[in-house]
């Protein structure tokens, strides 16, 4: 018997008769003998119909008066779907409670909208599991320490179940939603791609930075500090499939980075169209630059990407960085009212029509040559790259945006992640 984590995505519980299968499915795990913990998402198209609501009656707002009520009002839509949840647990004939964050509670901190988890109260948890009651616990949300009813950020309910798993030190959490796991890239993209059966949880984390929408970038990030074993996988399959079979599917992100894990070098391809380059040029090249230009830019809330600065030519040097395509207006601005005069440099220019292309892969510490491999590769294509940013598990390039597929094409086949025809055809 094992102390098991379930999380439904919105589409998993988007009508009644989703929300039923999800009942049979929690309720085979747990007349297989298993503790069930389970997070739903609010039901799919919910929280953008509140939050679209809202809008038509405070367009303009944002402060935290406003948003104090937005997340009173966003959290609504996990209340309904997991006292629905509950609902068709007990006709399934199992006992079942559910509870709104605040009644765990997960106690957060107050920033409206985007709050973090900061404790949960395992005590009423842990109770309910004893007396064998199938527990359902709201996503999303959470509670300040002045009783104010918080929201943990779009796609939030990741991190609700991974931090209820790590408070219960559950076995697992298994993240159901509608695809079938983590893929090498995007397969809208590329057709040929393959899902991963285990992936690092360090690669897991930067394809979660770069785009890739499985989840939650907080929740790997807490996944990682508290070890929790997560799972991905597809909450579509028949509920009644064998429950081991269930159980190995999807993907599974690992701690354990051994001889058993895939020995690729490169384990997946992520983009992102979300950013823009901004380039400040003839910038006078003396200590402080960097920190003029970009503590400017820290201090408006913006956050930078990828920077790079060139040698100096004639005590002249030029400085680029990209920043979230929705931030580039308000960026170029800022550098042309504020800093350019105070700077003494030439010129601000950007483009927002560029791209992120990156390899990730643990594969590349112990391999040599890898980001010449990724250079190579786009120099037969004629794509030009503009900037490049490494890590130790990571090569990212920024290139015009019109290459972006092929570009992410030719990496997929480069690095051998293209799935073989043999695997296609079943
Ligand atoms: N319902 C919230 C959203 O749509 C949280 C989630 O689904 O994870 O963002
Ligand atoms: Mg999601």
């Amino acid at each position: 018997m094992a102390l098991i984590v379930h999380k439904y995505g919105g589409t998993s519980m988007g009508s009644t008769e989703r929300i039923r299968n999800v009942a049979r499915r929690v309720a085979k795990w747990h007349r297989a003998g298993h503790q069930l913990v389970v997070v739903p998402s609010a039901m799919s198209g919910e929280t953008n119909r509140l939050l679209g609501l809202a809008k038509e009656l405070a367009p303009a707002q944002t402060d935290d008066a406003c948003e104090r009520e937005l997340d009173m009002l966003a959290a609504t839509g996990e209340q309904v779907s997991s006292a629905l949840l509950a609902m068709a647990l007990q006709a399934e004939g199992l006992s079942a409670v559910s509870y709104a964050g605040w009644q765990v509670p997960i106690k957060t901190n107050s920033a409206y909208t985007k709050a973090r988890i900061e404790s949960i109260d395992d005590q009423r948890l842990r109770a309910d599991l004893a007396a064998g009651k199938v527990v359902i616990v709201t996503g999303f949300q959470g509670v300040d320490g002045n009783g104010h009813i918080t929201t943990l950020g779009r796609g939030g309910s990741d991190t609700s179940a991974v931090a209820v798993a790590a408070a219960l030190k559950a076995s697992e959490c298994l993240i159901y939603t509608d695809v079938d796991g983590v893929y090498t890239t995007d397969p809208r993209v590329v057709a040929q791609a393959r899902r991963l059966e285990r992936v690092s949880f360090e690669e897991m984390l930067e394809m979660a930075s770069m785009g890739s929408k499985v989840l939650q970038i907080r929740s790997v990030e807490f996944a990682g500090k508290y070890r929790v074993p997560l799972r991905v996988l597809s909450s579509f399959t028949p509920w009644d499939i064998d429950l081991n079979t269930e159980a190995s599917s999807g993907t599974l992100i690992t701690f354990e980075e051994n001889e058993t894990m895939e020995q690729a070098v490169v384990s997946g391809i992520a983009f992102n169209r979300d950013e823009a380059k901004i380039s400040v040029l003839g910038v006078p090249d003396r200590p402080g630059i960097a920190y003029q230009i970009l503590g400017a830019v820290a201090q408006a809330h913006i956050e930078v990407d990828v920077i790079i600065q060139n040698i100096s030519k004639e005590g002249k040097t030029d400085f680029s960085f990209t920043v979230h395509r929705n931030d580039f207006q308000k960026t170029l601005h800022l550098l042309k009212t504020q800093v350019l005069p105070a700077l003494g440099a030439a010129d601000v220019v950007g483009d927002a029509r560029i791209c992120k292309v990156s390899i990730v892969g643990i594969g590349m510490r112990s391999h040599v040559g890898v980001a010449s491999r990724m250079f190579k590769c786009l120099s037969e294509e004629g794509i030009n790259i503009q900037m490049i940013s490494t890590s130790e598990i990571k090569t990212s390039v920024v290139i015009d945006e019109k290459y972006m597929e092929l570009a992410v094409r030719s990496l997929h086949r480069e690095f051998d992640l293209d799935q073989t025809v043999d695997t296609i055809s079943g």
